[in-house]
């Protein structure tokens, strides 16, 4: 090493804690594969660097290979992570395609027509073509701030690779050779900058994937483990979040709440896992029939709610009878044939001066009423 050492093992200290540390968020929160890609970058890019920079005149060829392979793989790998944050399809085809044609020209520019220069702006560029695939569906998914940093960042990154040989190359021309390179302008230039890149990445993607497990436990916090619907936390966020959605004067929200018929019966008879099986079945045919017509929670034991979005009291009406007639048909192959679980209903429409509290409270009255008078249906709260 020469006198950059000092800045050649800060550099390797420091991808080397970034790998570790996307290693560690990814082994100690499996679901988040965007971490591991990142991981698999940070690691390739570690090799790469210490390879590429301990390099000489008499370094075997086959370690330069590698470094290049391994600094592809990187570039590679982030494209990869940002495609699988995105849920994209990745483009393999396209990718092989890529891959192919620049291991073909990286053999040929060393064995057949041997030019180190000509070699190095296309190690740069595939390197920097490979990263910008990660622009598309960053560009697509880009509503929250974190996307468009992420973009602005890769990109940058990107442009960099290339803006580096151009600079270098403008101002000396091609004359690099292999007894050259290690001390040239250009290995120091791809070296200093790779270096800062990688930093500047990194720290973007950490924050990136911070935040998505700060995402990940909040939806957790706000769901029934039971039935994934959201739970009463969940529901208040909905119902905060949707009270300035209002499109047409005469449409309102409405609160439906419906509690199932005698299901203590159903765990007595068959159990607490039977009736936990006989939760999720309701669960999953109200979410079902509510579509985008309203949010299903689950309020308590056996007892759900609705907060429907902004629509026509008799369309909420209609769905209160719709999911109520249709509980009553759902399979539930561990029960008696002869034995249907119904549910009973209570609907309040929403006024404007109403708390989410207020608008349950009347739907539990009407609910009751539903139950007073046999169960199996659906009652409307009186207007509030
Ligand atoms: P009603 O028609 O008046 O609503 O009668 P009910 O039997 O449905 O009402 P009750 O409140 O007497 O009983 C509710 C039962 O729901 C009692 C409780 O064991 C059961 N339950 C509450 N949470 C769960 C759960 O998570 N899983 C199962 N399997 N049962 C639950
Ligand atoms: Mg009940
Ligand atoms: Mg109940």
């Amino acid at each position: 090493m020469s006198e950059n050492s000092g800045f050649h093992i800060q550099t390797v200290v420091i991808l080397a804690i970034f790998a570790l540390v996307f290693w560690l968020i990814h082994f100690f929160n499996k679901r988040q594969p965007f971490s591991g890609w990142i991981a698999v970058a940070y690691s390739a890019a570690l090799a790469a660097y210490i390879i590429d920079s301990t390099r000489s005149a008499s370094t075997n060829i086959g370690f330069i290979f590698v470094s290049t392979g391994l600094f592809w793989i990187f570039s590679l790998a982030i494209a990869k992570a940002i495609y699988v944050r995105c849920e994209a399809a990745f483009p393999n085809v396209l990718m092989g395609l890529i891959l192919s044609s620049a291991m073909t020209s990286f053999v040929v520019l060393t064995f057949v027509a041997p030019d180190i220069s000509i070699r190095s702006v296309l190690v740069s560029v595939v390197a920097a073509i490979l990263l910008a695939l990660a622009l598309p569906p960053l560009w697509r998914a880009g509503e929250k701030v974190i996307d468009g940093v992420l973009f602005g960042v890769i990109a940058t990154v990107a442009a960099t690779f290339i803006a580096r040989i151009v600079i270098v190359y403008s101002l000396h021309g091609l004359t690099l050779t292999e007894q050259s390179y290690s001390q040239s302008e250009y290995a120091w230039i791809f070296h200093f900058t790779s270096g800062i890149c990688a930093l500047a990445l990194a720290v973007v993607l950490l924050y990136a994937a911070g935040l998505d497990m700060v995402w990940h436990f909040h939806g957790q916090s706000n769901r029934d483990p039971l039935t994934g619907l959201l739970n009463r936390r969940g529901l208040k966020g909905s119902f905060n979040a949707s009270a300035d959605r209002r499109q047409k004067k005469v449409y309102v929200r409405a609160i439906i709440l419906f509690d199932i018929d005698h299901f203590k019966r159903v765990n007595d008879q068959y159990g607490h896992a039977v009736g936990d099986k006989v939760l999720q079945r309701v669960a999953k045919t109200a979410s079902g029939l509510c579509q985008e017509q309203g949010q299903v929670a689950r309020t308590g034991g056996e007892e759900f709610a609705i907060l429907t979005d902004w629509i026509p009291l008799e369309t909420a009406q209609l769905l209160a009878q719709h999911i109520c007639d249709s509980l009553r048909f759902i399979a539930h192959p561990e029960l008696a044939p002869d034995h249907k679980v119904t549910a009973s209903f209570g609907l309040a429409v929403l006024t404007d001066a109403d708390s989410l509290h207020d608008a349950m409270d009347r739907a539990d009255q009407a609910l009751y009423h539903a139950k007073r008078n046999g169960r199996n249906q659906v009652a409307l709260a009186e207007a509030a």
